[in-house]
């Protein structure tokens, strides 16, 4: 998989709000915000897209993690309501091709 902005945050090359980071997660506050909080959490793993999850690499588990991480991210920020997003495909409005997840709320 190529470079992209997100896999540049990951490793520092260019500038995010980071929120939250553990070994296998980034979360960073997206530029362009549709709500109070709108933070996206990404993958260090490298994958394009929803679209692209192997099985047989229990990516799938991965993103089960991934929901929970930001489930207990907002739980500490004390936001009690959001909704998860993810764009699948071009087709689906995917722009940026590493996999992340919208956390939105108007709390925060
Ligand atoms: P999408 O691929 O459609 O799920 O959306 C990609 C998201 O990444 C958009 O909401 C952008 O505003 C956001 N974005 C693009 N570049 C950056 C950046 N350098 N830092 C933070 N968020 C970004």
């Amino acid at each position: 998989m190529e470079d992209t902005i997100f896999s540049k945050i990951i490793k520092r090359e260019i500038p995010a709000n980071i929120r939250h980071e553990t070994d296998e997660f980034l979360a960073f506050d997206d530029i362009n915000p549709q709500a109070k909080t709108h933070v996206l959490f990404i993958t260090k793993k490298p994958i394009e897209s929803i679209i692209d999850l192997n099985e047989e690499e229990k990516d799938h588990e991965l993103v089960g993690r991934l929901i929970l991480e930001a489930r207990n991210w907002a739980k500490a920020e004390g936001i009690t309501g959001y909704r998860l997003k993810f764009h699948c495909g071009k087709a689906g409005g995917q722009e940026v091709f590493h996999l992340h997840m919208h956390l939105l709320s108007n709390q925060g």
